[in-house]
This record gives structure tokens, sequence and C-alpha cells, in this order.
């Protein structure tokens, strides 16, 4: 007998028969005699219907009560499946996060889990009760709900899973696994049976999108072996482990791709110290997060720096820097939001010369010219025109040997 956390996504809740289907999981997992907590999100498509009605009534709104609007998403489900669950004869009930309670850091709409009191839950699990938690949500230092960012529902379960001491953590959604590359791209991405932490958090934050980036550091700092399957099939699906786990481990497990950023290229800012500082610490006080970074040399005293920002921060950094150009001294100021960031991530590349090359060398025989590049121990990142991203996707997926034979 084990303890398994369950959570499902949007998608695996979209409506009452899929509601049913997942009453019905649940169910043969209770049945073969484990003790079970689920965690939902809100049903396909309510969460952006609640924050966009926040939005169209005021874009600055309180964020206390922008979590107070979209943590209702996630109510609703949760008593759906309680229902649905004891409909077909399994003894369940629903858990809002300030119930438990699930604690967080004071930053409305963007918190932070800081602890779970699962003691009473462990009480009722031991007795047959199945806890169906909202995911998503939980009660903030002011006493007050609190969300935990878009995607939040991976983390509240890995949270969960945590607190519980689970066995596992199984995330169903809309994909059976984690691929080798989006399989919308490349026909021939392989779905994995394994991947480490690491390979998954790099994956994660460069912009493949099966799992919240928060969620995999919470699960790596906590150990939680976490499972990604699909809601619609019955097939083990990509488990998510220690990297001494895996025994065949790949040089390159998997290629990202992100269309989210925006290249940036101040010209001719003076070369000498603090200028950087000047730059990057304007953004910074403006709440931009800058990701990839070069600077040229140059002779004539100035130099370029080039760097990405998300997209959506574009208009802000412009604005910062416009305002910020007597203090800097800058010629001019170009913006190009048709970049594509590419991403390699393997932990073999630690140990293997020769990656990053190969990459090089596959997007130079194709033609596409890289903009900027950024490397850490485990990934090679380069910034390409968006126009050539599918091609560059499929030309790496192949040049790292990952296309399923
Ligand atoms: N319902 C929330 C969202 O759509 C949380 C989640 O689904 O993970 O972002
Ligand atoms: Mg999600």
């Amino acid at each position: 007998m084990s303890r398994i956390v369950m959570k499902f996504g949007g998608t695996s809740v979209a409506d009452l028969d899929r509601i049913r289907a997942v009453a019905a999981r649940v169910k043969r997992v209770v049945d073969e005699g484990h003790e079970v907590a689920v965690v939902v999100s809100a049903m396909a498509g309510v969460t952006n219907q609640l924050v966009a009605w926040c939005q169209q009534l005021s874009p600055l709104h309180d964020a206390r009560e922008y979590d107070t609007v979209v943590a209702t998403g996630e109510q609703v489900t949760t008593g759906l499946l309680a229902i649905a669950l004891q409909e077909i004869g399994v003894e369940a009930r629903s858990w809002q996060g300030w119930q438990i309670p699930v604690r967080t850091d004071s930053a409305h709409s963007t918190a932070r889990i800081q602890g779970i009191d699962g003691s009473e839950l462990i009480r009722r699990m031991g007795q047959g009760q199945v806890a169906v938690v909202a995911g998503f949500q939980g009660l903030a230092p002011d006493n007050r709900i609190a969300t935990l960012g878009r995607g939040g529902s991976d983390t509240s379960a890995v949270a969960l899973a945590a607190a519980l001491k689970a066995d596992r953590c199984d995330i169903y959604t809309d994909v059976d696994g984690v691929y080798t590359t989006d399989p919308r791209i490349v026909a021939a991405a392989r779905k994995l049976d394994k991947i480490s932490y690491e390979e998954m958090l790099e994956l994660a934050s460069v912009g493949a999108k099966v799992l919240q980036t928060r969620s995999v550091e919470l699960a790596m700092n906590e150990r939680v072996r976490v499972q990604v399957l699909s809601s619609f099939k019955d097939e083990p699906g990509t488990l998510v482990v220690d990297e001494d786990e895996i025994v065949e481990k790949q040089i390159v497990a998997g290629i990202a791709y992100s269309r989210d950023d925006a290249k940036i290229t101040v010209r001719r800012v003076p070369d000498r110290p603090g200028i950087a500082a000047a730059i990057f610490g304007t953004l910074a006080g403006h709440n931009v997060n800058v990701d990839m970074i070069v600077q040229n040399i140059s002779a004539d005293g100035t130099t370029d720096l080039t760097f990405t920002v998300g997209k959506a921060d574009l208009p802000r950094a412009q604005a910062a820097l416009a305002e910020a150009q007597p203090q800097i001294g800058y010629a001019d100021l170009l913006a190009d939001p048709n970049v594509a960031k590419i991403s390699v991530v393997g932990v073999g590349m630690r140990s293997h010369a020769g990656v990053a090359n190969t990459m090089f060398r596959a997007l130079a025989d194709r033609a596409i010219n890289i903009q900027v590049i950024s490397t850490s121990e485990i990934k090679v990142s380069v910034l390409i025109a968006a126009d050539y991203t599918e091609l560059a996707v499929r030309a790496l997926h192949t040049a790292y040997g990952l296309d399923a034979a």
C-alpha cells in the first residue's frame, strides 16, 4: 500500500463527463488499496475567464481581490469531484487551501507555498477518505486567500506530496508524458520513460510547458517522485527522478523552444565601468527580467549590448531605457520581438565535449543565423529569428540522434 497524490489539470476536468472519468480513475487507485489525495485545477478555460474579468474592470486591480476571484475556479472542481466520487461509492471530501491550511507568503497573485500542515488529511486518508484538494490556492499571512501564479496547481500537488510524505505525485494531463521535443513540431519526437529533476527544471524554465517550473524545483529539493501521464490513456508516463536512477543517459535529453522573448540592442554605449549596472539596474528597477546577454567589444570607446526580456515586458523596458538615455548615454535602441529561443538540455553535457558545436553546425547547415548564445552546465540556448523555429528544432532533434527509429 502506498500514499499517492493524483493531480488533474484543466482539460482533464473540463466537463462533467471528464470529471466522472477522473472519479473512476481515482476509484481504481483506491480499490488497489492506496491512500489517495487528489489535487485539481479549474475546469479548462475558467481561470482565463476569471482573469479577464478582473482585467476588464481594472488593469491595475488589487491583487488580493484578484486572488479571491481566480481561486474560485478550483473550488468548483473540488466540490464536483467529491460529489462524483461519492456517487460511485468512494468516501471523499473537498478541501480549500485555507482549510488545510496551505500557508503562503504575502505575494498575492504569485504567492509561494511556505508550509502545509498535512496531519488532518493523513488521519482521514488513513480512515479511507479521499481528500480532494484545490490546487493553485493557499492562505497568506494577512489571512486572505492567495494564488500561486498560472499553472500553480502543479506546485500545489508536489508540495502536498511532500507534506503528506507521499510515495509518488502523479500529474495527469493532456499529454502522455515528457517528450524529447514538442511532438506537434517533430513527428519523430519520443516519450521519455525517465528524466532527471535537473533536466526537467531546465526544460520547463526554457519553454517546455508540461510542468510549472516551480513545481519541478520543489520536487527536486524535496525529492518527490513525480510522474507525468495522460488522463485519457491507461499507460505509464514519464518519471521525473534523481539522475542516479537513470541508467541509459543521453547526452541531450530534450529540446525546447520559446517565442516568449524579445531582443533589445543598446547601440554605442560608452565602454566604461558602471554602464552595465546602469542599464540592468534601470530594468530591474522597473521589474523587467533579463535573460540572455551579450556585449560586443569595440575600438572607438563605445560598445553594443544585446539582451532578451519577456515579450510582455518589452514596452516597459523600452520606456524605462528611453527615460534613462541621458544618464546611460547610448546612441540608439533597437527592439526585435520576432525571435525564438531554442535550447538543448542534458546532464550528459557535463562529461561530453562538442555538444554546443553540434548545435552550431546543425544550424549553420540550414543557414540559420545565431543572434545570441547562452549556456549553463547542462544547457545551451541560442536566439534565432522566430521564422526558423520549426526548422531549427527539427534539425537539432536529428543532429542529437533523438529521432524515433
Ligand atoms: N487554474 C490555474 C491556471 O489555469 C492553475 C492551474 O491550472 O495550474 O493557471
Ligand atoms: Mg498546467
